[in-house]
C-alpha cells in the first residue's frame, strides 16, 4: 500500500481518537465518542495490517484468535462494578505487549541513541505498568491482600530500584552493544512494579489504575518514537495524557495530593469512630412511608453510589423518577464524581436506564441548593455524602468534598443494613434526626416505593 494511503488511514484513525475524547467528556455524546474510538482503533489495525512490513499474516492471525478468546469474555462476563480491575488487567496486556515489542527491537536491531533512548523509556515503562497492573487487578479482585503493606525505608527502597533502573537504561543509551546490562534493566522495571503497587491500599487502586493508564500510554508513544510510528506517537500521547488528567480530577474529588496516593497508606479501616456512631439509635421507614413523603415533596435529589451499581437499580430508579415526576415533583439527580468505583459510574448507569441529561448535576452545581431541597433520597452511597469529611479532621475523608445531603430538609438512606462504604468509616448522617433509613437491596425498595406510589395514585 502506498505510505500517503496509510499516512491518511493514521490521520483519520488520530482524528476518531481526538473525537472520541472530546465527546466522550459529556454523557449526550459519550455514545458518539465511544464509537468514533472504536472506528478510529479499527483503521489503525487495517492500517497497520496493510503495511509493506508485514510479510506472513500467519502469526498475526493467531494473536488475534487468541486475544479476542480472551478479550471476549473478559468483556461480556465481568460486571461494571469490575470495571477497575478489568481495566488493570488490559492494562497489564497492552504495556507487556509494548515492552516485548522494545525488547525485540533491541535484539533486533543495535538500536542508535535516539531510538536506545525512546526503547529504554518504552521497556522501563512497559514493564513497571504490567507487573504494577497485575497487581493492582490482585488486590482489586482480593487475590491479593488488599490492605497497604508498608516497611520503615520502603520510599528508599523503590525509588533506589527505580534510580537503578534509570541509570541501566541511560548506560545502554550511551552504549547500547552492552547487551548484558538489557535484561538487568528489564528485571529491575518488573520489579519496580510490583514494589509500587505492595504500600497502596484497595481504595486508592482506581486512581492508581488511571496513573498506571497514563504510564502504559506514555510507553506507547516512546515505541511509536523507537518504530518511526505517527499513529503510536499520537495515540500514546492522548493516553498518556488522558489517564494523568483523570488520576489528577480523583485525587482532587478525594482531596488527596499524588505523593500520598502513592506513598501513603490509605484504605485501612477504622475502627475509632465506628463505635461512636454504631451506638446511636437509627428511624428507620417502610416502603409505605417513603412513598408518601416523595410523593407529596416538591423536590427531591437522588444521589445514587455504589450500592445503586451492586444492585442494579438503576431502571427502578428511572421508574420511580417517571412516577414522581408524574405527580409533579421536581427531581434531580446529584453525581459526585467518585461516587461508584470508576470516574463517570453513577452517569453511566443512569445513561444506560434513558434519565434525561440536563435532570443530572454536578456536585459544584447542586450543592449550595440542597437547603431548600424537601427530600434527598440517597441510593446505595456512603461516603459521598460522609459530613465527617467536613466535620472531622481525623477522619481518613476529612477534606473530600462531599454532596451536602444533610442540608436537605428531610434525608432518606436506601442501604441494605449498617454496613460501612469504601473508606472503611461510618457515617454520622445516618444517625441525624431528620434521616430515615430505608433498610433493603436498593432494587428491592425502589420497586417497593414505586409500587406503593402507582397504588395510590390507580
Ligand atoms: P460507598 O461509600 O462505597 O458505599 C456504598 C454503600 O452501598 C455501602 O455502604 C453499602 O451498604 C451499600 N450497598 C451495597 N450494596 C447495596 C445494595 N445491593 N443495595 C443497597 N445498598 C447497597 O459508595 P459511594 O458513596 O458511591 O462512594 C464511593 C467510594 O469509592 C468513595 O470512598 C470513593 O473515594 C471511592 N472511590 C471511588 C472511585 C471512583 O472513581 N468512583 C475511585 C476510587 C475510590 P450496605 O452494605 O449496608 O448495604
Amino acid at each position: 500500500m502506498s505510505t500517503t494511503i496509510l499516512e491518511l488511514i493514521y490521520m483519520a484513525s488520530a482524528a476518531g481518537f481526538i473525537l472520541a475524547l472530546k465527546w466522550m467528556s459529556s454523557p449526550a455524546t459519550a455514545r458518539r465518542g465511544v464509537l468514533a474510538g472504536e472506528v478510529g482503533m479499527l483503521l489503525a489495525v487495517v492500517g497497520t495490517l496493510l503495511r509493506f512490513e508485514v510479510v506472513d499474516y500467519t502469526w498475526i492471525f493467531a494473536a488475534f484468535l487468541l486475544g479476542s478468546a480472551i478479550g471476549v469474555p473478559l468483556a461480556y462476563k465481568m460486571p461494571m462494578t469490575a470495571v477497575p480491575q478489568r481495566t488493570a488487567i488490559s492494562h497489564a496486556f497492552g504495556a507487556l505487549a509494548a515492552a516485548l515489542i522494545g525488547v525485540a527491537e533491541f535484539y533486533r536491531v543495535t538500536p542508535d541513541r535516539f531510538t536506545m533512548a525512546a526503547l529504554s523509556m518504552e521497556v522501563l515503562l512497559g514493564f513497571l505498568t504490567f507487573t504494577a497492573s497485575l497487581m493492582a487487578f490482585g488486590k482489586l479482585q482480593e487475590i491479593l491482600p488488599t490492605r497497604p503493606i508498608t516497611y520503615i525505608g520502603q520510599n528508599v527502597v523503590n525509588l533506589g530500584v527505580l534510580g537503578l533502573a534509570i541509570l541501566l537504561g541511560m548506560v545502554l543509551v550511551f552504549d547500547p552493544t552492552q547487551t548484558w546490562l538489557f535484561p538487568v534493566f528489564s528485571l529491575l522495571a518488573l520489579t519496580f512494579g510490583v514494589m509500587l503497587i505492595i504500600p497502596i491500599g484497595g481504595a486508592d487502586m482506581p486512581t492508581v489504575i488511571a496513573l498506571l493508564n497514563s504510564y502504559a500510554g506514555l510507553s506507547a508513544s516512546a515505541m511509536g518514537f523507537a518504530l518511526d510510528n505517527k499513529l503510536l506517537i499520537v495515540a500514546g500521547a492522548l493516553d498518556g495524557s488522558s489517564g494523568f488528567i483523570l488520576a489528577v480530577i480523583m485525587c482532587k474529588a478525594m482531596n488527596r495530593s499524588f505523593a500520598n496516593v502513592l506513598f501513603g497508606a490509605f484504605g485501612q479501616v477504622q475502627t475509632g469512630t465506628a463505635a461512636k456512631v454504631e451506638a446511636r439509635p437509627v428511624r428507620s421507614a417502610s416502603h409505605e412511608e417513603a412513598a408518601d413523603i416523595l410523593g407529596s415533596a416538591q423536590s427531591v435529589v437522588i444521589i445514587p453510589g455504589y450500592g445503586m451499581a451492586v444492585a442494579q437499580a438503576q431502571h427502578k430508579v428511572r421508574e420511580l423518577y417517571d412516577s414522581l415526576t408524574r405527580r409533579g415533583v421536581d427531581v434531580r439527580f446529584a453525581i459526585h464524581p467518585v461516587a461508584g468505583r470508576m470516574p463517570g459510574h453513577m452517569n453511566v448507569l443512569l445513561a444506560e436506564a434513558n434519565i434525561p441529561y440536563d435532570r443530572l448535576f454536578e456536585m459544584d452545581e447542586i450543592n449550595a441548593e440542597f437547603a431548600q431541597v424537601d427530600v434527598a433520597l440517597v441510593i446505595g452511597a456512603n461516603d459521598v455524602v460522609n459530613p465527617a469529611a467536613r466535620n472531622d479532621p481525623a477522619s481518613p475523608i476529612a477534606g473530600m468534598p462531599i454532596l451536602n445531603a444533610d442540608h436537605a430538609r428531610t434525608v432518606m438512606v436506601i442501604k441494605r443494613g449498617m454496613s460501612v462504604g469504601f473508606a472503611g468509616i461510618d457515617n454520622e448522617l445516618y444517625t441525624m434526626d431528620k434521616t430515615l433509613m430505608l433498610f433493603g437491596d436498593a432494587k428491592g425498595f425502589v420497586a417497593g416505593i414505586v409500587k406503593e406510589l402507582s397504588a395510590v395514585h390507580a
